[in-house]
């Protein structure tokens, strides 16, 4: 996985003349942690669950990045994720590095007290390698504001002093920012509407989403609330579609509760196999649940003209090559889903003012954010004739360039 994520690096480089110090400081990450977190379980016993946190490079500033739970997660999912945060951060210009955070477990099985026990471990266990300077972790899949919440608690009380700035995502009542719950679609959704003529999209326009949690839900709201229509949705129980367009009210419902696939059946609602929500009939495909969905089997069979990604790393660079010669743009992950990251930065700042901004200022900031970024990066793409996934890591790649030779080349050094 992390030499797949190589791969856009070497080919961003080949774009630039870089110093060869640059390459070997990106190539690998700077420090992955592991440890084996031990808890008590509600019934008396003792469990371990194996954690990671990495910090991939923090050459522009504090590593920043998720923690995720989840029963497949490896070292080198953590080292991979924590490589995209790297260039996410630059591509949006935030002082920060990259890195990520792991727990291997489904949170499914926990009950809301192991959960807790959980979350504080995993600070026990990191926290002298994060802190508002150093490493600053946020919510990323399964996990939400609560454990936030339980996070920067666990972390204060060990550091003897309120830190809030420590962790990102936090409900706003212990100090979290106002629109960080649907950033990262919202980041995305801007993005979308000041491309859409270039990209050949409009209100009206057909929407599939695999993936309805936090990024996908939020993104059907918005794009519903600009007149697109969604015609089909995917969770891990399945997908549905329905031409006309599902009712979003009900499909929030079901989620409440369980899985959209509740809803086939009645409504005009049909039930399709999870992996063909790639191939439905649609404009925008929103790949909004993990990584690798659309790979070199499948890519083919996209119909959409346009793919936002909202999930980190769901085109493989073998399914890349196949859009491309396809036609079908993507908008990659570390622009399109980097709203959650832009106001993660945006609550760490208001944290260390000690000063909350209102809703409408997080909204405008974001917006001229996602907005100058996503114009620069589409001009680049248009200069080296490429795609915006490149034209994106040339981009980032060219300030953490600047930020690594600023300390001196190998040039300056041998001279
Ligand atoms: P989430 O836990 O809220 O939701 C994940 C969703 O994916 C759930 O609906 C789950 O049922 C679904 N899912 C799991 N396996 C699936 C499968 N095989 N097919 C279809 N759906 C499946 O997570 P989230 O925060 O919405 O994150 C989703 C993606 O967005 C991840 O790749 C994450 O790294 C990325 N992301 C999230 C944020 C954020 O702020 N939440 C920021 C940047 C990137």
């Amino acid at each position: 996985m992390l030499d797949q994520a190589l791969t856009r690096l070497d080919e961003a480089a080949r774009h630039l003349e870089l110093d060869a110090d640059v390459l070997e400081k990106l190539k690998y990450p700077r420090e992955t942690t592991k440890v084996r977190l031990l808890i008590r379980m509600d019934d008396g016993s003792r469990k371990s669950f194996m954690a990671w946190r990495c910090r991939y490079d923090d050459t522009r500033g504090p590593t920043k990045g998720g923690i995720r739970f989840h029963p497949d997660s490896t070292d080198e999912e953590v080292e991979t994720l924590a490589f995209w945060m790297t260039f996410k951060c630059a591509v949006m210009n935030l002082p920060y590095g990259g890195g990520k955070g792991a727990v291997r477990v489904d949170p499914h099985t926990l009950s809301k007290s192991e959960l807790e026990r959980l979350s504080r471990a995993y600070i026990q266990a990191f926290s002298k390698i994060i802190g508002p300077d150093r490493d600053i972790p946020a919510p990323d899949v399964y996990t939400n504001s609560m454990i936030m919440g339980w996070m920067a608690d666990e972390y204060a009380s060990i550091v003897g002093e309120s830190t809030p700035a420590v962790i990102t995502g936090k409900p706003i009542a212990l100090g979290g920012s106002l629109g960080r719950d649907d950033a990262t679609a919202r980041g995305g959704f801007y993005l979308v509407r000041h491309l859409a003529e270039k990209l050949g999209l409009a209100p009206g326009g057909r929407v599939a989403i695999q993936g309805f949690g936090n990024a996908g839900q939020h993104i059907a709201r918005l794009l519903a609330s600009d007149g697109y229509k969604i015609v089909a949705v995917s969770d891990s129980g399945g997908a549905i579609s329905c031409p006309s367009g599902l009712d979003l009210e009900r499909l929030f419902a079901a989620k409440r509760t369980g899985s959209v696939t509740s809803l086939a059946g009645s409504n005009g609602v049909t039930a399709l196999p999870g992996d063909e929500i790639v191939s439905v009939e649609c404009d925008l495909l929103v790949p909004a649940a993990l990584e690798d969905m659309i790979h070199a089997e499948n890519a083919a069979s996209v119909r959409a003209r346009v793919v936002l990604e909202l999930a980190n790393g769901p085109v493989t660079p073998e399914a890349d090559a196949i859009l491309a010669r396809k036609g079908v743009v993507v908008l990659p992950d570390i622009l399109a889903n980097a709203g959650g990251v832009t106001v993660s930065y945006f609550e760490w700042v208001q944290n260390r003012q000690g000063y909350y901004w209102p809703v409408e200022d997080v909204h405008a900031r974001l917006k001229t954010a996602m907005e100058r970024e996503g114009e620069a990066i589409w001009e680049m793409a248009a200069k080296h004739a490429t795609t915006l996934r490149s034209a994106a890591y040339v981009h980032a790649l060219s300030r953490l360039a600047q930020a690594i030779e600023a300390h001196g080349t190998q040039q300056f050094f041998a001279s």
